[in-house]
């Protein structure tokens, strides 16, 4: 009978594993490049390929739309692993070691990144390029205050293709021209992901273009597809216990009078509590999970991923929809 290990390996494919890892461990300290020698496997789940990634984004969503400018041809690992909490993560050894070892690390910045702050500073210090993608949003793009979560507008997330783009460049991991046409086609797609995500929203009647959140994540969806948002559970991003219960009170007020009793929260998450505010209005209110922090996982039997099928730009689309359905009855 053939034995498998946690990961699904064989014992033997486990053993001939760590041989080769231990292997690799003695060419590099014989090298006297421990620092810049890694084995193992990257969180995506690729085999890295000896070295550390020279590329790191703080969230998946954000390695997965940095990784699609360069068509996937440049790898991106994400510090934050997929499920565990984008705010206020602390970052374990290993990862601010991973962090050390990198070029450029992508940061959301806006307060997403706070407890980050003290590892990204030191990284920068010795010398990787540390990318703020918040503060590269101006003009009419610039940022929502009190909401880090710029990724919910597709709108700004092309708008910083070229200098995610530039950044990839310096690196000279690619054919520059290739680069250059991958982003050129995944601004083209972000920019068919808008209109795509309008065209399905457009039925939601202009009265029911108000949304309802856990904490406020929403904002940026709200301006670009012209809906309002009518209040979050929470001021802050903290557990629901934290929250006013007179600020409740309010909230749940002003739903009843714009007649909206929908709460959106984070797929995948413990819901109790926008489920017993919404059990509480007296009224059929419904919560509705929408892919925000994370994307959705995808399974085995998905296939292999294409550039129409990126996680990012399935996400959004499926946010779309939920958001549609919910609010046209
Ligand atoms: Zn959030």
């Amino acid at each position: 009978m053939t034995a498998f290990d946690a990961s699904g390996n064989t014992v033997a494919q486990t053993r001939l594993r760590a041989t080769v890892v231990i292997a690799a461990l003695v060419v590099c300290i014989a090298m006297g490049v421990v620092s810049s020698c890694s084995v193992g496997d990257d969180v995506k789940g690729h085999p890295r390929t000896g070295q550390r990634s020279q590329v790191i984004a703080i969230t998946g969503i954000w390695a997965d739309i940095i990784s699609s400018v360069s068509c996937g041809r440049i790898p991106v690992e994400s510090l934050i692993p997929a499920g565990a909490d984008t705010h206020d993560f602390e970052v374990s050894i290993q990862s601010a070691n991973d962090l050390l070892g990198a070029e450029v690390v992508f940061a959301n910045g806006l307060g997403l990144d706070t407890a980050l702050l003290p590892t990204l500073e030191r990284a920068r210090e010795s010398g990787v390029d540390v990318v703020d993608l918040g503060a590269h949003l101006l003009g009419d793009l610039k940022p929502i205050e009190g909401d880090p979560h710029v990724w919910m507008d597709p709108g700004r997330v092309r708008a910083l293709v070229p200098m995610i783009a530039s950044q990839l460049s310096a690196l000279d991991l690619m054919d520059e021209a290739d680069l250059t046409q991958c982003a050129e086609s995944y601004a083209a797609s972000l920019e068919a992901l808008v209109k795509e995500m309008e065209s399905v929203l457009d039925p939601v009647p202009v009265k029911m273009r108000q949304l309802v959140s856990e904490h406020h994540n929403l904002g940026y969806f709200a301006e670009r597809f012209d809906f309002s948002v009518l209040g979050v559970m929470n001021a802050a991003p903290g557990s629901l216990s934290e929250t006013d219960p007179r600020h409740l009170d309010e909230l749940a007020d002003s739903m009843l009078s714009a007649g909206i009793t929908t709460v959106f929260v984070e797929s995948g998450e413990g819901h109790h509590g926008a489920e017993t505010f919404v059990k509480d209005l007296g009224v059929r209110g419904v919560v509705v999970p929408l892919y925000i922090e994370n994307p959705p996982r995808r399974s085995a039997d998905d296939g292999p991923a294409g550039p129409e099928d990126a996680e990012y730009v399935s996400m959004m689309l499926t946010n779309a929809q939920r958001i549609a359905r919910a609010l046209q009855k």
